[in-house]
């Protein structure tokens, strides 16, 4: 019970799917009744399928974890339904079509849902201008049905759009650190987690360099803490812009900062390490002057943990810094021979 709670936390999408399944299932469950006892055997049957396809779909979300292709099945039939329910029942089952606009921008990103909505209005309007008063009671009336599900559309898909990039926007605050922009802590723990699952299960190879700014407590002290967030949100564009795109860099806490290096082996991770000390010194400047980082890294070998293979960095770190600073010291266990 605990874990489904959790999981309908924080999975969005999975939660929307089985809310709007639910909604579906006890909403037409009832018409199935009453569509069977008063005759109507094709629109009871048809809501039957929608009912035990929705349930499929809903279950496959929950096995899968996969939310994208139910949802798009869900937005297709439902579109599909209301059509053969305006068709079969007229003006009475235009009124779901209002609902159905709502239901797929639940279900479907914005683009697709306007795209399904549009098919299954259009769809209609055609069958009901050749069978005239089968589907609309007159020309005009199908207008103002038209008119009034693009109005609706429209405002759903602006509200459906605002909701999406807000959400995607506090999941990327969620992830960084608010003054660098770097990513933060949480994230760092899960990216070392997804990169040690990935050396276990495919033996990709992946460095990790953590860097720690040297005296710097000095520029705070000196210089102030302004000045002191001036170095740290410079520091980490002079880093960004000395290591590959597919490189990520978390910060720790305080001046220390953790840079995961997805396929690189010892010489390259090496490589890095000196190439951004390097770029430190020559570019970071403090209004007291330049300010130097130290830098220790090893590679991901057969480490038990996230947390031992950063001790071992943190490790060489020491040593860079007993070593003088501004400078790297790279472990050489996990050395392939
Ligand atoms: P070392 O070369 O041994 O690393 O010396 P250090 O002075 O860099 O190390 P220490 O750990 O003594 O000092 C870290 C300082 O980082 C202490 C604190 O003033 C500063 N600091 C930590 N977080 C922040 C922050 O968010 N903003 C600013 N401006 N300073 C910070
Ligand atoms: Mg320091
Ligand atoms: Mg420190």
């Amino acid at each position: 019970m605990q874990s489904i709670l959790i999981r309908l936390r924080e999975d969005f999408q999975l939660s929307i799917i089985t809310l709007v399944g639910l909604c579906s299932l006890i909403g037409i469950t009832p018409y199935i009744v009453f569509r069977l006892l008063e005759g109507n055997l094709w629109i009871g049957l048809i809501d039957t399928f929608l009912v035990i396809s929705t349930g499929f779909s809903v279950l496959y979300a929950w096995r899968t974890g996969d939310t994208i292709r139910p949802g798009q099945f869900l937005a297709i039939i439902y579109s599909a339904g209301a059509v053969f329910v305006s068709i079969k029942l007229g003006v009475n089952g235009l009124f779901w079509f209002y609902t159905l606009i709502l239901f797929n921008f639940f279900v479907v990103p914005p683009l697709q849902s306007a795209m399904a909505t549009s098919a299954a209005l259009t769809a209609v309007c055609i069958y009901g201008y050749m069978h005239p008063g089968q589907v609309f009671e007159s020309h005009y009336q199908m207008t103002s049905f038209a008119v009034t599900c693009l109005i609706a559309s429209l405002f759903a898909s602006v509200f459906a759009y605002r909701g999406r990039r807000q959400r995607e926007q506090l999941i990327e605050l969620a992830a960084l650190d608010p003054l660098t922009r770097a990513g933060n802590r949480r994230a760092m723990d899960r990216e070392l987690d997804i990169a040690m699952a990935e050396y276990q299960r495919h033996a990709t190879r992946y460095g990790l360099l953590v860097l720690d700014l040297d005296w710097f407590k000095e520029v705070n002290d000196v210089h102030g803490h302004k000045a002191g967030d001036q170095v740290l949100m410079e520091f980490t564009r002079i880093v960004v812009k000395s290591c590959r795109k597919s490189d990520r860099l978390f910060r720790m806490g305080g001046e220390e900062f953790v840079l995961l290096l997805p396929m690189v082996d010892r010489q390259g991770l090496e490589q890095a390490a000196r190439h951004i000390c390097m770029s430190v010194a020559e570019q970071l400047r403090s209004p007291g002057g330049p300010v130097t980082v130290s830098i220790g890294g090893c590679m991901l070998h057969d480490h038990p943990s996230t947390d031992a293979w950063m001790h071992e960095a943190d490790q060489c770190l020491y040593q860079a810094k007993d070593q003088g600073r501004d400078g790297y010291a790279i472990s050489a266990a996990g050395k392939p021979a």
